[in-house]
């Protein structure tokens, strides 16, 4: 029986949901004005892993994901580089999919960008308006929190606990410090869009709002974030779509991850410890990386120290070196079967077990480690079907976690051997410099080219264990 950590009631719940019916799933997506850091991927993996689970379990899921791709970070960042801010978000954005397509990341059936859903915007600010929820000024649309009596239920604080709690920026225009913005009146050399109160750009939190009406309704199953999230961003969210519908819950189940520190502080550009994606995976594999991640409880803070991508590479050579003697079998009939099957069917019990327990990643991994603890001994020594039923329990698990070194040479995607052949033409012409540049980017998809004599062999395991990029020629 599945049972979910929910913000809102501080309660681990029991899920109850149809498997006939689909679960609608939201989760905010990044603001697109530079790479992704590691903070992103922790959440963005660990929401991956949730949505991969409850599909595993049979129920069908539709997961939504928005992009941020206006916002005065973007603004600010385009202005600084003197490019349009569209032009910005759209390349990150880019970059975004590509870190998490590399991180295995699949799950997200829909990304839907703020800027493609500035009509949904504006038809759910004229709502609130016309429901007296909200009001312009200047140009600019506010959110009236004293007409909502329940902001502060996601949080667990009273209206005046959270004044407290943060600093508001005087603005003359607001009725009350507390409003918030759902549209903001355009200024010179901002990017604007036409509407009802002049020309302008949408405020962060009705983006959300607006996008999950259009493809998921009102009225939803999942939504999840950092927990950086919770207030005002998720607080607001509940305010705006509860007021339109009238109806609650907005969301049965809120789901927060916590966060991912660089050496007990709080990532940023100003301290220096701000990692993105792409240097991590220079360096180290993406299974190690989401192995990382998934041997922590969602919920939980991650102090980020490299040691820690260097136990994740040598945790998952354990588990190449296992899969390898595996694969060495003998004819002769084993006396192991009915031991092995029994193993298989506790640790798949136990896996479910623990998944079902608030998606607990971390006891799942070690009860895979526990199995292999205990087949370890016999594993050189195995008949091919018991190897073949241990590998499709490999399989099936890792379809949930996304980190196990599984793939055989023969399975190569065909992106990554396009790119070897690029590399051995830029080789043969002595272009070493460009060659190294694919050769890092084989890398980072996980994959490591080995010159022979025989010529360049493209390896999947082998990559574990390293801790240094790959430069030579
Ligand atoms: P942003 O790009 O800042 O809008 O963030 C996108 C998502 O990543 C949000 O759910 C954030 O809460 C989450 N996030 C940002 N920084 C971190 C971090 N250091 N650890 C975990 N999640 C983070």
């Amino acid at each position: 029986m599945l049972k979910i950590y929910n913000t809102l009631t501080r309660k681990k719940e029991i899920f109850r949901f149809s498997k006939n019916k689909t679960i609608k799933m939201y989760v905010c997506g990044p603001t697109v004005y530079d790479f992704s850091h590691i903070g992103h991927g922790r959440t963005y993996i660990a929401f991956d892993v949730i949505a991969r689970y409850l599909r595993y379990s049979g129920y069908k899921v539709f997961y939504l994901q928005n992009i941020t791709d206006i916002d005065d970070k973007i603004i600010n960042r385009a202005n600084e580089e003197k490019i349009d801010p569209k032009i910005l978000a759209k390349r990150f954005e880019k970059e975004y999919l590509k870190d998490t397509k590399t991180l295995g990341i699949k799950s997200v059936n829909k990304y839907s960008g703020a800027t493609q859903n500035i009509r949904e915007i504006i038809s759910q600010i004229q709502r609130l308006i016309k429901k007296n929820y909200a009001y312009e000024k200047n140009g600019n649309v506010y959110f009236d929190i004293t007409k909502f009596k329940d902001y502060g239920q996601l949080s667990h604080q009273s209206l005046n606990q959270l004044k407290k709690a943060v600093r508001i920026e005087p603005d003359a225009s607001k009725a009350h410090s507390f409003d918030f913005l759902l549209w903001k009146a355009k200024k010179s050399g901002e990017p604007f869009w036409p509407s009802p109160w002049g020309p302008g750009r949408p405020g962060w939190h009705i983006e959300d709002t607006a996008i999950a009406e259009r493809y998921l309704g009102l009225q939803y199953d999942i939504h999840c974030g950092a927990l950086d999230l919770i207030f005002p961003h998720h607080e607001s969210e509940i305010a705006q779509a509860e007021a339109i519908s009238g109806k609650k819950p907005f969301v049965r189940f809120w789901l927060h991850t916590g966060f991912l520190l660089v050496n007990g502080e709080k990532m940023s550009k100003s301290s220096g410890n701000f990692i993105t994606i792409r240097e991590i995976l220079k360096n180290y594999s993406p299974q190690a990386f989401r192995f990382l991640i998934l041997s922590h409880h969602y919920r939980s803070p991650i102090d980020y120290q490299e040691s820690l991508m260097k136990q994740a590479e040598s945790s998952l050579e354990r588990v190449s070196e296992f899969l390898e003697k595996i694969k060495k079998t003998k004819n002769k009939k084993q006396k192991t079967r009915a031991r092995i099957e029994a193993l298989l069917i506790k640790t798949r019990k136990k896996f479910f077990q623990a998944m079902d327990d608030d998606f607990n990643a971390p006891r799942a991994i070690a009860e895979i480690f526990n199995l292999i603890k205990t087949i370890n001994p016999m594993a050189g020594n195995l008949e091919k079907k018991e190897a073949k039923i241990i590998l499709d329990f490999f399989k099936e698990t890792d379809s949930v976690l996304g980190v196990m070194p599984l793939r055989k040479t023969g399975q190569i995607p065909d992106m990554v051997l396009k790119l070897a052949k690029e590399r051995e033409k830029l080789r043969k012409e002595g272009k070493f410099e460009k060659a190294d540049k694919i050769r890092q980017k084989i890398f980072e998809q996980g994959y490591e080219i080995e010159d022979t004599p025989k010529g360049p062999q493209i390896k999947f395991k082998k990559i574990y264990g390293r801790t240094r990029s790959p430069t030579r020629h």
